[in-house]
């Protein structure tokens, strides 16, 4: 009896011995594979046919966008990638009361109302009749209506605000002088993931600004740091715009603008560059009145993010692009680039709206 005992417990110890090693042998197959780090490559995308969608062409690209080794892309970027939609993006445009007629109508007639929904328009003026009947998002930010640094500034800290408050995935602020892009805006955009630190822009000097920071002891200390100009348009993950709350939101911008005493593109350099230490990502493809449009090759118009005007009065700053309307009936450009970008929508709406052939 007590022989057969030791005998069974011997065959249940080499059982289980039998057992553990089966299992360890199996152990790599049940473990689930690893999930591939799914980052987008920027160059290598299509548009996808429900319109304004992106995809990268394979859910296994390992490698993140091309981008500066100090960065700063956050390991929180190792998500599946998700196509963005126009509804992830949350633009703000900065106007003045006076050029609700001048500028901003252009704009609702143009590239806005392809965006109505995701674009807030941040002005310093109630204006209910062109609310009522174009049924933008128009935004009184109750700023002063002055071209002043702290006026600027009071604009782009409630346009921060409100974009936190948005829960959207991208910051994207243009001025009224801007016409974007939104195809290409959404495939720059498609490129990053929006938890990464991303600060898109042109930057309009070609050498970091340096500014006088003012500091705790009432004294002042030099600060270098890149920023991207305003007037060219810009962009900002969700990720980086979290970070910068200690120094952006409610009303912290104006205070942080006051440190540097410059305006608010600047400030936004500032906070990214100086104090977080988050690297501009320099674009070409966001274009301000400073620089020469005329010298934009007309074949690439269509693929800029951004696109602006100036100087009527004496030399024309327009893009060069062909098309039916003459530069007295548009002389932006930005009802061809328009026309050229969405020929049948508006025709739709209203059938006189873009020329026919
Ligand atoms: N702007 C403003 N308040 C003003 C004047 C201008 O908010 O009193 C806005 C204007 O609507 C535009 C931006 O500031 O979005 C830049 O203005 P502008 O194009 O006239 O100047 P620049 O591009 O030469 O700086
Ligand atoms: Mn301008």
């Amino acid at each position: 009896m007590h022989i057969a005992s030791v005998g069974i417990s011997k065959l249940c110890f080499c059982l289980s011995l039998a057992l553990s090693g089966l299992l360890l042998l199996l152990l790599p197959c049940l473990r689930t594979p690893a999930r591939p780090l799914v980052l987008p490559q920027p160059k290598a995308q299509f548009r996808s046919a429900s319109s304004w969608t992106y995809r990268t062409p394979s859910q296994t690209a390992a490698e993140p966008p091309l981008r500066r080794k100090d960065s700063g892309a956050s390991s929180t970027a190792h998500h599946r990638h998700e196509p963005l939609e126009m509804e992830d993006v949350f633009i703000a445009v900065k106007t003045t009361r006076k050029y609700h007629k001048s500028r901003l109508e252009l704009l609702i007639q143009t590239w806005v109302s392809q965006a109505k929904r995701q674009t807030y328009i941040f002005t310093d003026g109630e204006d209910r009749d062109l609310q009522l009947k174009t049924g933008i998002n128009l935004i009184n930010t109750n700023c002063s209506a002055a071209h002043t640094r702290q006026a600027l500034c009071c604009k782009m800290s409630v346009e921060y605000d409100k974009f936190i408050e948005s829960q959207k995935k991208w910051f994207c602020h243009v001025d009224d002088d801007n016409y974007l892009l939104l195809p290409s805006l959404l495939l720059l955009l498609s490129s990053y993931h929006h938890s990464q630190d991303v600060y898109l822009g042109r930057p309009s000097l070609d050498h970091p600004i340096e500014a006088s920071e003012r500091v705790k002891s009432n004294g002042l200390t030099s600060v270098q740091f890149w920023f991207a100009t305003g007037g060219a348009g810009f962009c900002i993950s969700r990720g980086l715009a979290l970070k910068m709350s200690p120094w952006a939101s409610l009303g912290n911008f104006i205070s942080t603008a006051e440190k540097i005493r410059l305006p608010d593109d600047c400030t936004i350099g500032y906070i990214i560059e100086a104090l977080l230490e988050v690297k501009l990502s320099h674009t070409p493809l966001f274009h301000s009145h400073l620089e020469n449009l005329r010298k934009l090759l007309p074949e690439t118009v269509l693929d800029q993010v951004t696109l602006s005007y100036g100087g009527f009065e004496n030399r024309r700053n327009v893009v060069s692009v062909a098309g039916r309307f003459s530069l007295i009936e548009d002389p932006t450009r930005f009802k061809t680039v328009h026309c050229l970008l969405y020929p049948d929508t508006d025709c739709v709406q209203n059938p006189d709206w873009c020329p026919k052939p």
